[in-house]
């Protein structure tokens, strides 16, 4: 027997219908990469992406085709979220600060057939062009082809129906080792996230809320926002460059509400802050993740009024995992243990679980005790469950997903995340947090970054250094950073030199390329 209810499909496009009809005049402001702005509305990419849709099919693609993009935030971004997919195909958003090599390795994977690209991209597609056989049409986002494909086009017709469990978006990790891997999301995956996302305790989005995503739309599912924004009504607002002064005085302008990028942002946002001496006095809810966000960012937000939501998520999560929201003994704790617990990576939403097994024996469960750290799983509808044209499921039976993340599961469910299991340092058997070691060494304000690897010891197996970048005008020494470091870590954590560098390297979403120190490193 079934139940007799509606049979209302979980499909994105109710998303877009939704915001249009009851939100239709929230504005979505875009600075494009030429510095000029334009102004629309959810009514208006409501009308674009059904334009989008009709000039699709026109192409000639057929259902669960694949429509790439490689481009920063703005409008015609945003529509092809809601155009690809109201047309029943794939919006495969590819990031371009990948290597040419895997740039062309997963748009074949992938079989892309339209690739819409920025003009601040267009040499890179020159180059990529001969070695992308399967794409038909190459069109360019702001040289006006993209306005002239959708002028074509009326702003009638009907969104393609089937089933909620049909793909809708792709996205390729980042992929430290081997080739990049495929998630392939379903309209119901994104909008359950979606409608997720709204809550007080994760995003806490509503119609009065301005967001300002620095976060790029090609990183892990656009952390659903361009979902979850429509769902609420709230105003967009998006910038093509992250200048930090552009993305301040956008803030400031457009009374933005809500920000949401990697914690990197806001070291070029507090700088610019600072010597502007300026402020962004609308802002009230800051959305990090992506990395560990730094204790010193955190209190500089929260002293000034910012609810800090420190999320950790992957590709593989849509990529909500969890999110810090304040416990119900948060008015009770002081300054530095709400801080305390803003460090954290927060717990899970309804619809994610988490645990952590065993590093060396995975079958063993380990107890959420707040001490003991071990390679952290996660399941739920918005959880991959098979890499793209994989032969096999990423997840054993149980469901269960390996993240490579080391963390550890304090009792009331809060994650605090102690690292990748490839960063993790092992000296003399024990396990040294990489990040924790970051994040006290950032705290010392001549640093303006850090990182911390473990690096081959005859003795010791690893020994951790740290790879440091010295704020403006500092000329701190190696023996101050240690001494720094004493009372703060373990002794046997405490890094065997501290190698000051101009910049750290940094992968295509902002996080710092551990890899790619160990590397540079090797050889001590
Ligand atoms: P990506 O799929 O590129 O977004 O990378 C996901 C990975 O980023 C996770 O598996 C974590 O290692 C890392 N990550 C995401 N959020 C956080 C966070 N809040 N703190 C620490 N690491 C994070």
């Amino acid at each position: 027997m079934l139940g007799q209810m509606q049979d209302w499909k979980l499909r994105l496009h109710h998303v877009i219908d939704h915001a249009a009809h009851e939100h239709g005049s929230r504005e979505i402001v875009s600075r494009w990469a030429d510095g000029h702005e334009t102004r629309s509305d959810w009514t208006g990419v409501r009308h674009d992406a059904m334009r989008l849709r009709n000039a699709l099919a026109r192409l000639g693609l057929a259902l669960g085709d694949r429509v790439a993009t490689l481009a920063m935030n703005h409008l015609h971004h945003l529509t092809s979220f809601y155009g690809v997919t109201g047309a029943g195909l794939i919006l495969h958003t590819i990031n371009p600060r990948l290597f040419e090599d895997q740039l062309a390795y997963i748009v074949n994977h992938a079989e892309d057939r339209v690739l819409f690209y920025d003009t601040m991209f267009a040499s890179l597609v020159e180059k990529l062009r001969p070695a992308c056989p399967t794409i038909e049409h190459y069109i360019c986002y702001d040289n006006g082809e993209f306005d002239a494909l959708l002028d074509a086009e009326s702003g009638d017709g009907e969104w393609a129906d089937g089933d909620e469990n049909d793909p809708c978006h792709l996205c390729y990790t980042s992929g430290t080792t081997g080739h990049p891997k495929g998630v392939l999301y379903t309209h119901r995956s994104n909008m359950l996230h979606a409608l997720s996302a709204l809550q007080p305790s994760l995003l806490a989005l509503e119609p009065r809320s301005t967001l300002l995503p620095v976060v790029p739309l090609f990183h892990a599912a656009a952390w659903g926002l361009p979902w979850s924004c429509a769902a609420a009504g709230a105003k967009m607002v998006y910038s093509a460059v992250n200048e930090p002064a552009v993305i301040c005085e956008l803030m400031q302008r457009e009374r933005v509400t809500h920000l949401a990028g990697v914690p990197t942002v806001w070291l070029g946002m507090f700088q610019h802050l600072d010597e502007s001496g300026t402020d962004l006095p609308h802002l009230e809810e800051a959305v990090v993740g992506g990395s560990a966000m730094p204790r010193v960012m955190i209190e500089r937000l929260m002293k000034a009024g910012v609810r800090v939501k420190h999320a950790w998520g992957m590709t593989e999560t849509s990529p909500i995992g969890t999110c810090g929201c304040e416990p119900a003994n948060w008015d009770d704790l002081s300054f530095e243990e709400q801080v305390d617990v803003k460090v954290l990576q927060g717990r899970v939403p309804f619809g994610v679980e988490i645990r952590c097994v065993d590093l060396d024996d995975p079958s063993k469960e380990l107890p959420r005790d707040g001490k003991t750290a071990g390679a952290l799983q996660v399941r739920g509808p918005w959880v991959v469950k098979r890499y793209f044209k994989a032969e096999e499921d990423a997840v054993g039976a149980d469901q269960w997903f390996d993240t490579g993340d080391v963390g550890i599961i304090g009792e009331d469910g809060t994650l605090k995340l102690t690292d990748r299991t490839k960063d993790v340092i092992k000296s003399g058997g024990e396990w040294i947090s990489s990040v924790e070691l970051e994040n006290a060494a950032v705290a010392h304000p001549e640093l303006a970054e850090a990182a911390a690897i473990g690096i081959a010891h005859p003795k010791w197996g690893e020994r951790p250094i740290l790879i440091a970048v010295r704020a403006k005008a500092s000329e701190v020494t190696e023996e101050e950073i240690i001494a720094f470091l004493a009372d703060k870590v373990a002794k046997w954590w405490l890094p065997d030199a501290v190698k000051f560098v101009d910049s750290l390297p940094h992968g295509g979403t902002g996080k710092v390329s551990k890899k790619a120190l160990r590397e540079q490193f090797a050889n001590g």
